[in-house]
């Protein structure tokens, strides 16, 4: 057997949080020439799409604003709308995500009042709740909230955040990063009471970067309408409601990735949202699994505690620094698995930042890819001498076993 030999070979795999694994449905919409992008297929495509990601957001009654951009975009789209330069938002951040809002935000001229929860604890809600009881003249506008900091991995409740301002009384808009969340871990838009939304294509919607997307309800219009001044591009107003096509995307449509995202809709909607939260909640119990075995070798740990607070769409671990970069290398060169980096978890530049790591396991990704991500780390833990419980693999499969036959009874028309 020759030292030199690579088993990298094969159809690669990316397991970062985003871009996720995209399905070849979706691929092959895009591999078409360009419609006619002022009138015909692509006018009714549009509106289907909007109509869809509303029904994936769980907000039948909301508006939907999309922009050719990044989750970055999404987040300035919202803010752009809704807070006048001088206005505050409380961020609760719970990771590198929440701090980028937070930024964000200060760019555009609001004030931000920050409260940092830390890289391994929720929003901790009696802290919003004292924040919020003393701003007696409703000073605070907005609460820019993570659902899930892809940093951290950590989920925060966003219907019980929801619930304290509700019983506090207070005014101010509710709004919520889905960008790693959305089509992965449960969200309720409009149960929940959000006022706005942001997430891209690139995550659990499984459709290339490019797309940020913002949803909102009546009650963030009405504040986008006592705005002294939105800029043209970042208006949502022609956006949601278009008189004329291009008024959709303040010019170009993005046709290639309407047709990407009219797939991607299908299938999730095809497969049930319900159905899709519960894959990748399986997935994720048995991507934990498997972490608990290999950190019973005392090396290996997972950044959230309670898998209360978990994501369900990326896992956060370390390893003593440097292996956890040692692992993604040699995953990446022996593999053909890429992990991703360990973001916002030291800084660049600081050794530490070489301990850190995390599992992408949003979009289009089941069972046995799962099975085949944790046996290669698995294989790359071993490869480089790290001590491991035993059991890891065997605690996945166990996972799967054990939830596979509950998926196929609620497997009924009646549940679609
Ligand atoms: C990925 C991500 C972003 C940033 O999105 P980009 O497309 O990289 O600009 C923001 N927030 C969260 C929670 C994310 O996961």
């Amino acid at each position: 057997m020759a030292s030199t030999a690579s088993l990298k070979h094969g159809m690669e795999y990316l397991a970062i949080p985003g871009p996720s694994v995209m399905p070849d449905a979706v691929l092959r919409a895009m591999h078409r020439a360009a419609p006619n992008i002022y009138q015909g297929e692509i006018v009714t495509l549009t509106e289907s799409v909007v109509a869809d990601l509303r029904k994936v957001a769980r907000c039948p009654d909301g508006h939907v604003a999309i922009y050719i951009g990044n989750g970055h975009a999404a987040w300035e789209a919202a803010l752009a709308n809704t807070l006048a330069p001088g206005e505050l938002a409380l961020v609760p951040a719970t990771g590198r995500f929440g701090h980028g809002w937070a930024d964000m935000a200060q760019g555009l001229g609001i004030e931000t009042q920050i409260l940092d929860f830390g890289k391994q604890s929720p929003i901790d809600l009696d802290r919003i709740a004292a924040t919020l009881r003393a701003d007696t003249g409703h000073q605070i506008k907005a609460v820019l909230a993570t659902h899930v900091d892809t940093s951290t991995s950590i989920r925060n409740d966003i219907a019980a955040l929801r619930a304290v301002m509700d019983d506090l009384g207070h005014p101010a808009l509710l709004m919520a990063d889905c960008i790693a969340s959305l089509a992965c871990d449960r969200f309720e838009m409009q149960d929940w009471g959000v006022d706005v939304m942001v997430a891209g294509s690139q995550k659990g919607l499984m459709v290339p970067p490019g797309l940020g997307l913002v949803f909102f309800s009546d009650k963030a219009a009405e504040k986008r309408r006592t705005m002294p001044r939105v800029s043209r591009y970042w208006d949502w107003v022609p956006r949601s409601a278009p008189q004329e096509f291009y008024q959709y995307f303040n010019g170009t449509a993005p046709t290639h990735h309407l047709y990407g995202m009219r797939v991607a809709l299908d299938m999730l909607l095809e497969e049930g949202m319900e159905q899709v939260w519960a894959r990748h909640d399986i997935l994720a119990q048995a991507i934990w699994a498997a972490c608990d075995g290999w950190s019973r070798g005392g090396a290996l740990k997972m950044n959230v505690a309670d898998p209360v607070n978990r994501s369900r769409a990326v896992t956060s671990l370390s390893l003593p620094t440097p292996q956890a970069s040692e692992l993604r290398s040699w995953l990446e060169a022996q593999m053909g698995l890429t992990l991703g980096i360990g973001l916002g978890m030291a800084e660049p530049g600081d050794p530490a930042r070489d301990g850190f790591f995390r599992l992408g396991h949003m979009g289009h990704v089941n069972g046995h890819m799962i099975m085949g991500l944790l046996g290669g780390v698995d294989a790359g833990l071993r490869a480089l001498g790290i001590p491991t419980g035993q059991g890891a693999l065997e605690g996945a499969a166990d996972v799967m076993a054990a939830h596979a036959p509950a998926l196929m009874r609620r497997e009924t028309p009646a549940a679609r």
